[in-house]
């Protein structure tokens, strides 16, 4: 079938230059999709101008160009996007699926979760009276199969879980447009970050709630820094050094438990490509971040010497 031919993305949200974690993210989907005869798309999730600087777009995509990780189709841009968001919210809101919530973390909170104005009843909200959009969860016990971490089981809580989709200030949310952008560029595979596991269930629904299959999905184990956070542009992660594409492609596979050569850090990024691939290992990747710490402090110390 034509229309199932493997399609994977990146997805960083501009908030600062891209990291080491972000590199290994970036890497296995890239990996992934090739070892599938797939396409490899990059999406920019720049959805929130106040926390976006406004070079960090132009950063990323060079590093990864610096890297020789291309998308083979223009850059999806979430910024030009908006009118789809808009069209996915009001089919929600006729289909039942979304509703107005004028409640403050604050009375959420006061009140366990639950909301204090029954917003799921779609009740009348005042003039002028800003106001979220919600995803109307179901009460669901999702199990699902992860490609890396076997089967999962997640709990979904209607309206104590309920995501916002569209915020108060008027920006859309990352859990309705991930879902809109990869309906929407046919993206069969998602290999991201496991800091975004708990994230799945609820995404699942938003597919099925927008007439489509949910795609395959693995997630990997997140890259933690010295102190044993993961790296994020939050704390501080320093960005990728650019002049030294190999070295870090060469970490990075082995954060991802593969065994390169060391000599391969002095190969061209094509060359250390193409021995990725050739000897990429799904199966080799670490469950969890304390293991690929140790693999990845292990390589720093061999490598400093
Ligand atoms: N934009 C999200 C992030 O940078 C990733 C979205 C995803 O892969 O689902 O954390």
């Amino acid at each position: 079938m034509e229309h199932s031919r493997y399609r994977g993305r990146f997805a960083p949200s501009p908030t600062g230059p891209l990291h080491f974690g972000s590199l290994v993210t970036a890497l296995a989907s890239w990996l992934e999709a090739r070892a599938s005869n797939g396409v490899w798309l990059v999406r920019v999730e720049d959805l929130d101008p106040l926390r976006e600087p406004p070079d960090a777009t132009a950063q990323i995509l060079h590093s990864l160009e610096a890297h020789g990780l291309l998308s083979d189709e223009p850059v999806c841009f979430q910024s030009r996007r908006h009118s789809a968001y808009q069209h996915a919210i009001e089919q929600l809101l006729k289909n039942g699926k979304a509703y107005r919530c004028a409640c403050s973390r604050k009375q959420l909170q006061a009140n366990n979760g639950r909301h204090p104005a029954h917003c799921r009843d779609n009740l009348p909200i005042p003039d002028g009276t800003a106001y979220a959009i919600r995803f109307a969860l179901s009460d669901e016990n999702c199990h699902w199969q992860d490609l890396l971490l076997g089967p999962q089981n997640q709990r979904v809580l209607a309206e104590l879980d309920d995501p916002v989709i569209r915020r108060k200030e008027g920006f859309y949310a990352y859990q309705l447009a991930v879902v809109v952008d990869d309906i929407n560029q046919g993206i069969t595979d998602i290999v991201r970050g496991s800091d975004l596991l708990n994230m799945t269930a609820q995404q699942q629904q938003v597919f099925q709630a927008l007439g489509a299959e949910p795609p395959r999905w693995l997630h990997i184990p997140v890259i933690l820094n010295e102190q044993g956070q993961k790296l994020s542009k939050q704390n501080l992660a320093p960005a990728l050094d650019d002049s030294q594409p190999s070295v870090n492609l060469v970490q990075a596979l082995s954060s991802l438990g593969q065994k390169p050569p060391a000599t391969l850090a002095y190969a061209r990024v094509e060359d250390v490509l193409e021995w990725a691939l050739a000897h990429w290992q799904r199966q080799a990747i670490p469950l969890t971040s304390q293991q690929a710490r140790g693999i990845t402090l292990g390589t720093q110390t061999h490598s400093d010497y």
